[in-house]
């Protein structure tokens, strides 16, 4: 007879991401022959730009097939720190950066080398957030003091908000602007006064997840925490190829990480993962130098979307949504339906109640709002990382099934 495997209590505490399990729903429900709009994932439609590609394949023909520098190559990291300095205005250079296996390595990673277990520290997140913030933080032993955005005010705190809630305890501030899965970001004013707030906090280390950077779609410019004098040198700012260039199977993301801390990283990296794939490497200087175009046609796509499920969710009875302005998410409140019954009969009591119900009768996937923050429960978030054709059946589909509730 074998022995059951005893499981920690670090595996057991982890829930599997939300957001990647609808995503492997649709994929089966598709298998099965059902015509399935997935509104899920989190991952541009788009492939990949040639250039990238062929950077990729012409290093691998010339074999860079061996082990690298764990931290990264280093004419990618001095590609990195150009842009950082150059658009973002970040002063650092290539020995700040730590390349990763995606931009959620460069994450966790960061909270590793920042918290330690049972040393009573916060780490403040501005909710709704990311799925995985929690885990990360609950991983590297501290504890998430959620800050919950309003609706209204398109998700985002207020600097009263963020004074409010640093204490002796919080070591970090998780910032992700613009925001998965709000769809929202904040204007260089708005950024400007929580980083006053900042200002005044010293102990606190700032994590920045600039990841979607790229993708905004209203008069606001992008700005960057770690380009301010007074908080660069405790600033760690997060990026990577994901989203800007359709790379989210590559794999590869970044930490801008001063003190000397991207070293400590790729300590940790150099116990773990190692260097990310070796001829991936000249894809990035690919990325950064030479496929602004392609960034932006993707942009001015995306814009176009967000425009089009802004319009067709706002005629949805019931339904508040801010209007997207950044990433490629719309995160409206369905709470109105919460105590309805479905037009199939089924039970609304919360949203994931709600999307179960959604996916059944009407054949589409979105994903309930539970795992990105408490504030978060009475959403769905659905990504129009798809065909307009796509948004409008898929809109078109929830209207019906809405107005079939009672
Ligand atoms: N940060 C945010 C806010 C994200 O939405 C994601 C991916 O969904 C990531 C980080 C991780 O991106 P990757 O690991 O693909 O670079």
């Amino acid at each position: 007879m074998t022995t059951t495997i005893a499981l920690s209590a670090r595996a057991r505490s982890i829930k599997p991401s939300a957001t990647l399990a609808v995503s492997t729903r649709v994929k089966q429900l598709k298998a099965k022959g059902r015509d399935v709009i997935g509104f899920g994932a989190g991952e541009p439609d788009f492939d990949t730009p040639d250039a990238i590609k062929q950077s990729a394949i012409a290093a691998l023909q010339a074999g860079q097939t061996k082990y690298q520098p764990v931290i990264g190559a280093p004419a990618a990291r001095a590609a990195i720190a150009t842009k950082l300095s150059s658009e973002n205005g970040i002063a650092c250079t290539a020995d700040d950066i730590c390349i990763s296996t995606g931009a959620k390595q460069s994450l966790y990673l960061a909270l590793q080398c920042l918290l330690d277990v049972g040393a009573n520290q916060d780490v403040i997140v501005p909710t709704p957030a990311w799925v995985s913030y929690r885990p990360m933080v609950e991983l590297a032993g501290g504890t998430v003091v959620e800050v919950a955005g309003e609706v209204d005010n398109d998700f985002k705190i207020t600097p009263e908000q963020l004074e409010a809630a640093i204490t002796d305890r919080t070591a970090v501030f998780m910032i992700n602007s613009p925001s998965n899965p709000c769809g929202t970001m904040y204007s260089p004013d708005e950024l400007g006064a929580l980083g006053d707030v900042l200002a005044r906090h010293e102990h606190v280390v700032i994590l920045s997840d600039e990841i979607y950077e790229k993708l905004i779609y209203g008069d606001d410019a992008h700005v960057s925490l770690g380009a301010r004098p007074e908080l660069a040198g405790r600033t760690i700012t997060i990026n990577g190829m994901s989203k800007a260039y359709a790379m989210t199977g590559w794999r590869i993301g970044y930490a801008c990480a001063p003190q000397g801390l991207a070293k400590q990283m790729a300590k940790l990296q150099s116990q773990m993962t190692s260097n990310i794939t070796s001829f991936c490497y000249p894809s990035i200087i690919t990325a950064l130098t030479e496929s602004s175009g392609d960034v932006e046609s993707m942009r001015q796509t995306f814009a176009l979307r967000g425009a089009l499920i802004h319009e067709l969710v706002s005629t949805w009875p019931d339904v508040r949504c801010p209007k997207p302005t950044g990433a490629f998410y719309v995160f409206p409140d369905i709470s109105a339906y919460f105590g309805r019954t479905s037009g199939g009969g089924r039970a609304i009591t919360d949203a994931v109640s709600f999307a179960e119900a959604l996916l059944e009768e009407a054949d589409v996937a979105v994903v309930p709002g539970d795992d990105f923050g408490a504030c978060a429960a009475t959403h769905v978030r659905l990504s129009f990382a798809i065909a307009d054709d796509q948004i409008r059946e898929g809109c078109d589909r929830i209207h019906r099934w809405l107005a079939a509730c009672s």
